[in-house]
């Protein structure tokens, strides 16, 4: 339990953990707050802070990807992240839109065809908007933004090397550090930090893409293949291990399967080996197959690693000032004292991307952000609740879930205790172009009368995922839920319409109205 003397402000704990440094700030500080990192988590941290009436400084430096590309203040959400990625996953959309419309009457050509440029200009666009909105909306709420690279000299003191080669020492009582994280490269992989590209630089890219290559099956893998493969480029994606690993298994075969049937190819159980650039350009990718070690090769245009985010924490200075980060990772303990964002030196913070063992994800860091300034500065003792925290893969038929998998609730609670309750369902949109529904399914896990996971795989899944997480993390039941009306005809009522369990053996295809 903490409490804060606030006339000296020096932070008192009834029971210190190991490791633990508590620094007693000095009356020259000119900050209540330096965030270093202005991306999701700083920006919404640092706002919060101002609006509390505090003196508040964030700085954000964007080091230049493998391949040298750069953006504008927002961090990774708004630049190489969320916003560019769920627009072109609708530019991809479109494209299935328009081709379903000859059905519902349009006259459109058989063939239609994206244009990159013109595409990734208007994404561009549309983020350097954001990047302009974003300072507008620091400055309005008195902010101080600094376009620098921040380290701790002290615990109170953070070093900014601004852009323009300035050095200025900012004093002040609290630190967050907001820093997220970078794509990694496995850099042992001959060719792969000189030609691979990354999520990074994908977005950017002044020429076209081209036939790709996506390393890694996880989110970004996927997210990006499919609207690539959707836009028109010949894509594919090696898959190490399986697609998703770190979702519910059947609802990550059925995505993968998905994007197969639609064109995308994956090249299962498979890794890199080396890439070289031939005499025209083009990528020479050597890759191995695990199935029967037999090596093979093949050209691509793009080769984008999506093999991870690592932390990029060894130019912050944490190990001076005994800020403990996981050895695997890098990534910033945070839970000291009781205060999940709290690291192991009293008056510094971690929020984000940057925090081990959190979801990286923008709402998570954007809440973890205000939160913490409430608690600092306005009084609040509300922590933030990792639990139930919903999320999206935004596939060409997106999966959205929350709570847990089938195979966790089985382990946590044995098979015999757990009903699941599934549906296979037509999108009513789908039925006139006859176009294929095999893959839209949902399933609800349920340990007695409690919802624990609830899966859906089907066009707008994360619109129709993020009103039922209000209600799981509300506690929603089973009865709550198959107790109630659904709004019809909607792909969301065919949650509430579940009834079939696995259990039963019985066909879980919905049919009819
Ligand atoms: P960031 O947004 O990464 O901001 C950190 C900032 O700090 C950066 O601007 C960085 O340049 C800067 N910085 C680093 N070091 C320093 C330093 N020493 N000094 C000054 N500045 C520094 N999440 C979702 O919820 N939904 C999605 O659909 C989604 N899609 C994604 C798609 C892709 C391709 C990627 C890569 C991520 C996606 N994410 C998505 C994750 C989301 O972008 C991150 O979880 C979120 O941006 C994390 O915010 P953050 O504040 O922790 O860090
Ligand atoms: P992940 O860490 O989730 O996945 C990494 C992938 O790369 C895995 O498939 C892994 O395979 C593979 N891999 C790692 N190293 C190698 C290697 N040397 N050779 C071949 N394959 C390799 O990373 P992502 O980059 O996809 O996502 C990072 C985070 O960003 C996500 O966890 C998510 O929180 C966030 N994000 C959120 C999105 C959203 O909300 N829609 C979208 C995109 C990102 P294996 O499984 O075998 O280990």
């Amino acid at each position: 339990t903490m409490f804060v003397n606030k006339h000296s402000r020096t932070f008192i704990f009834k029971r210190l953990p190991r490791n633990y440094r508590q620094f007693t700030s000095s009356s020259t500080e000119d900050y209540d707050l330096v965030v270093i990192g202005g991306g999701s988590g700083g920006l919404a941290c640092a706002k919060a802070a101002s609006q509390l009436q505090k003196k508040v400084a964030v700085l954000d430096f964007v080091t230049p990807s493998t391949q040298g590309t750069t953006w504008g203040l927002g961090g990774t959400c708004v630049n190489v992240g969320c916003i560019p990625k769920k627009l072109m996953h609708h530019a991809s959309l479109l494209g299935d839109a328009i081709r379903d419309s000859k059905a519902y009457g349009w006259n459109v050509p058989d063939e239609v065809q994206s244009d990159w440029t013109t595409l990734s200009t208007a994404v561009q666009n549309h983020v350097k908007s954001l990047n302009w909105g974003h300072r507008v909306q620091l400055r309005d709420k008195n902010v101080e933004y600094i376009n620098g690279l921040g380290s701790f000299k002290d615990p109170h003191t953070v070093r900014v090397k601004e852009s323009n080669g300035t050095e200025r020492l900012l004093k002040t009582r609290n630190a967050v550090i907001a820093v997220g994280v970078r794509p990694y490269v496995p850099s042992q992989i001959p060719g792969a930090v000189e030609y691979g590209a990354t999520s990074d630089d994908l977005f950017w890219l002044k020429k076209t893409p081209g036939k790709t290559l996506l390393i890694g099956a996880s989110y970004i893998a996927l997210e990006c293949g499919g609207f690539l493969n959707g836009l028109g480029f010949d894509t594919s994606i090696m898959v190490r291990s399986r697609p998703l690993k770190q979702f519910d298994q059947q609802m990550a075969e059925l995505v993968a399967e998905s994007m197969e049937s639609k064109g995308t190819r994956f090249l299962r159980k498979c890794v890199p080996v080396s890439i070289e650039k031939d005499s025209r350009g083009r990528l020479v990718v050597k890759y191995e197959d695990l199935t029967n070690r037999q090596t093979k090769e093949e050209v691509f245009d793009t080769v984008m690693f999506a093999t991870g985010r690592h932390a990029v924490t060894n130019n912050l200075n944490l190990e001076a000032l005994g800020i403990e980060v996981d050895q695997t990772t890098q990534k910033v303990f945070g839970g000291h004292s009781d205060d999940h964002e709290r690291t192991s030196v009293a008056n510094i913070y971690a929020i984000g991307d940057i925090l081990h063992n959190r979801p990286e994800l923008t709402p998570v860091a954007i809440k973890a952000g205000q939160l913490l300034a409430d608690r600092l500065f306005g009084g609040s003792q509300v922590q933030m609740d990792y639990n139930m925290i919903p999320t999206t893969v935004f596939t060409p038929l997106e999966y959205g879930v929350v709570g847990i998998s089938e195979e966790k609730a089985v382990s946590c609670h044995g098979e015999e205790n757990i009903e699941v309750y599934h549906a296979f369902y037509t999108p009513l949109e789908f039925a006139v172009p006859r176009r294929d529904a095999s893959h839209c399914y949902i399933k609800a896990i349920c340990f007695g009368d409690r919802i624990l996971g609830l899966h859906l795989i089907g066009p707008n899944a994360g619109e129709v995922i993020q009103g039922f997480a209000v209600a799981l993390r509300c506690g929603a039941t089973w009865s709550g839920l198959s107790g109630s009306v659904g709004i019809h005809p909607t792909t969301a009522e065919e949650v509430v319409k579940l009834h079939i369990t696995k259990r039963s053996g019985a066909d879980p295809t919905v049919t009819g109205c």
